[in-house]
């Protein structure tokens, strides 16, 4: 059930950062109005104190952000929706992402980046995996599926909401499901030109990694003839691009065993055989492997709360140390952060300080970030999360 329109008045001197097209509206900048609790999930017009219009969004209590903005401008919500999606699906088009004949996995909604804050859709081949970060997108998912059908017209068969895992509300019926058509629960996609079996349902995040996938090309480029681990594998995006590129031989780790099953199952969907998989702790495996040519590192988000990043930085100095000192003199480094609240800076100097720890010196080849289906608002600098550094080690 949707909840009846609302609005809301800032506090004085609060409108600053909405005039600047900044989509967040912290709750600590909403003046108390003695009115009735506003529903989690509710549409709301929000005024300044002397009454100017200045956006419409997502109300939400009991997090920091209160209000999701969606359009600085009045609005209806179906035709919000129409316009944002149609305008995504136009981005991906002609930026050569979608009705691309070598690849058909993409992102086709990245929250901000697409002015659809709380909303992630992934693409997978005729398969729309939707996971909401607000009740106000969850409240809205069959306006969403159904304008996503309108827009993709026969590219699209079925529409899977995966928002238990995204959720972090108090909502007891959230359950996993299809909401629009019907697919089988995991499909082989394809990334430029390779294979990959993606199921969305068991899979983790929406089921495959997308964002990496620039990185593993570049991956794929300095892979020929080396000695590669890759470490944090998943279902072993970057491995089968490095065994499509002439690996000696791929190394793959990860701790979970069934993503590793996967990962096999790419390999020889991709004809690479020379090839090994462990199921281990990657701290632990680098403690006691032999050397390589090339290590990628890919962790986790260590830091997903600010509070956290000193932690956070403390484990990707160790992680890479240990890394920088299992690469062969002249080998190279591929490390990434996804941690939001680790900016670029502090990651690469981290990098650095784990060099100088392991007692190597590195010199950076390239800085890497994310693939342009996940684009960056200009107004909203946070979209871009994902960090990373292709370093020479000597
Ligand atoms: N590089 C991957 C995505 C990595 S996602 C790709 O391109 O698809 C992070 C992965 O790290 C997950 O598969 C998770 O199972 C694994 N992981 C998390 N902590 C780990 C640890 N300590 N040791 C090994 N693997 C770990």
């Amino acid at each position: 059930m949707k909840n009846e329109r609302q609005s809301l008045i800032l506090k004085r001197g609060k409108e600053a950062s909405l005039m600047r097209r900044h989509p967040w509206v912290f709750s600590g900048a909403i003046k108390e109005t003695g009115n009735e609790q506003i529903p989690d999930g509710t549409m709301v017009d929000i005024y300044s104190h002397n009454g100017e219009f200045l956006g419409m969004g997502h109300y939400q209590s009991g997090t920091s952000i209160a209000v999701r903005i969606l359009s600085f401008t009045p609005s209806d919500e179906k035709s919000l929706f129409r316009k944002r999606i149609q305008s995504a699906w136009e981005y991906r088009k002609r930026i050569g992402i979608a009705e691309n004949p070598n690849t058909n996995v993409f992102r086709l909604i990245f929250a901000e980046g697409d002015g659809l804050s709380g909303l992630v859709v992934d693409y997978y081949n005729g398969a729309a995996v939707l996971q909401a970060h607000s009740m106000g997108m969850y409240l809205s998912r069959s306006l969403i599926a159904e304008t996503i059908s309108e827009v993709l017209g026969k590219r699209l068969k079925a529409v899977y909401d995966k928002s238990k895992e995204t959720l972090h509300v108090r909502h007891g019926d959230v359950e996993n499901r299809y909401i629009l058509g019907s697919a089988e629960e995991s499909g082989v996609v394809m990334e430029n030109g390779r294979q990959f079996i993606v199921n969305w349902v068991t899979g983790q995040k929406t089921g495959f990694f997308i964002d990496q996938r620039e990185n593993r090309t570049m991956v794929g480029k300095y892979s020929s003839g080396k000695r590669v681990l890759n470490t944090f594998c998943y279902t072993g995006g970057f491995s089968v691009y490095a065994g499509s590129c002439n690996a000696r031989e791929v190394h793959s780790v990860d701790s979970s065993k069934a993503a590793l099953t996967i990962a096999e199952e790419n390999m020889q969907l991709n004809k690479i055989t020379n090839y090994e998989n462990f199921t281990a702790d990657v701290f632990d495996y680098l403690q006691s492997c032999g050397e390589y040519d090339m290590i990628i590192l890919d962790p986790p988000a260590f830091a997903k709360r600010l509070n956290a990043r000193h932690q956070a930085v403390i484990g990707y100095k160790r992680l890479n140390s240990a890394a920088i000192k299992k690469i062969t003199p002249g080998g190279i480094l591929f490390t990434f952060s996804c941690s939001q609240t680790v900016a670029r800076r502090l990651f690469q100097d981290t990098v650095i300080a784990s060099a100088i720890e392991a007692g190597r010196n590195i010199r950076i080849m390239h800085w890497l970030s994310q693939p342009k289906d996940h684009p960056v608002d200009i107004y909203h600098p946070e979209g871009e999360y994902l960090k990373g550094l292709a370093a020479y080690v000597e």
